[in-house]
Parts: structure tokens; C-alpha cells; sequence
């Protein structure tokens, strides 16, 4: 029997791998540390189950890659991806991506700033990412980050959200609920 091969699933998994690499030294800033590779993973599993492209899924996989192997001793640039994925997808790593040379305020600012300017596919991986960050604020939030800072990030995700939504109505209801719950959880610990 002839087995035609599913080229996207294919695509998915060889950048799930990919990015595994990539983060198998790098923990998450939750009191959990749990492995980073966990929130590529649920950034593309939030991107999968809203009936994204194929595309914004492998961009979701990768969207950190490259900024979070800047101190590797061989950091993955945008021309690894596109080799290894295309040109597009590295477009879309390149519009999810922070300048890390620009103070952390500044970058924080531009998010706000650029997020209406990304494109469809850009805004619905900055979305999910948005809402993976959301959650792990919620359930497993830096140690030494207090209630004025996880309010403060609460407040500007949602200021960057604002400007991404429109694209996929479901994504745009997941995010709010996300929000909401977040403000909810912050308003009764104090
Ligand atoms: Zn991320």
C-alpha cells in the first residue's frame, strides 16, 4: 500500500524537534521551571486547536528560537530557520522576535506600538504567545516576581493584545478569558 506523507505534520513535528534543541537547556522563569520547550508547545497546541495555518503553527514552535539562543555558544539566527523551514517562516519568526538589542522598556513599548502592524499570521502566533505567557503568570509566576509586577505584565499583555486582534474571533475569546482570569486571580490575593 502507498503512504502519502502528510507534509505539514511532517513540517510541525521536524520544527517541534527543532526547537526542543534549541530550548533543551533554557527553564522557564516559573516557580516550576518547567522546560521552555513546554510553552512552544502550548503556543502551538493553542495555534492547532484555533485552526491556524500550518505556517503559524511551525512559526509558534520557533518564535522564541531565536532570541532565547542569543547566549548559546551558537545561537540560531532567522537564516537557520530559513533554510531549514523558508523564507516565510522565518518572516513570521522575524515579526514575533524582540530587538534584544533595545532596552527591555523599549521593546515592552514597541510590542504595543507594532502590534496592529503585524501581519495575520505574525498576530495570531504573538496571541497564543500572549496566552501562554498569561496562564504561566497565573499558575506558575516567577518567584520573585510580586503582585505589582504580575499585575503590571497582565496590563500590558492585554495593551499588546488589543492591538492583535481581529484575525481569528476564537483566539481573540480564548485571550479575554485568559485575561480575565488572570485579573480575577491577581484581585483576590493581595
Ligand atoms: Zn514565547
Amino acid at each position: 500500500m502507498e503512504q502519502k506523507s502528510d507534509t505539514s505534520l511532517a513540517d510541525i513535528l521536524r520544527a517541534a524537534v527543532f526547537a526542543g534543541r534549541v530550548h533543551a537547556t533554557h527553564r522557564r522563569k516559573g516557580m516550576a521551571s518547567e522546560p521552555y520547550v513546554n510553552h512552544v508547545l502550548e503556543v502551538a497546541e493553542i495555534l492547532a486547536t484555533h485552526a491556524a495555518p500550518s505556517q503559524a503553527i511551525i512559526a509558534g514552535l520557533l518564535h522564541d528560537v531565536v532570541e532565547d539562543s542569543d547566549q548559546d555558544p551558537e545561537p540560531t539566527t532567522l537564516e537557520h530557520i530559513a533554510a531549514q523551514f523558508g523564507a516565510a517562516v522565518a518572516g513570521i519568526v522575524a515579526e514575533v522576535s524582540d530587538d534584544k538589542s533595545l532596552p527591555k522598556e523599549v521593546r515592552k513599548a514597541l510590542q504595543v506600538r507594532q502590534a496592529p502592524k503585524a501581519s495575520e499570521v505574525a498576530k495570531l502566533v504573538k496571541l497564543a504567545d500572549k496566552i501562554s505567557n498569561l496562564r504561566a503568570i497565573t499558575l506558575s509566576p516567577p518567584a520573585n516576581w510580586d503582585h505589582a509586577r504580575r499585575l503590571e505584565y497582565v496590563g500590558w499583555a492585554g495593551r499588546v493584545a488589543a492591538g492583535l486582534r481581529g484575525v481569528n474571533p476564537a483566539l481573540d475569546a480564548l485571550f479575554d478569558a485568559t485575561y480575565r482570569d488572570a485579573v480575577a486571580r491577581l484581585a483576590v490575593e493581595t
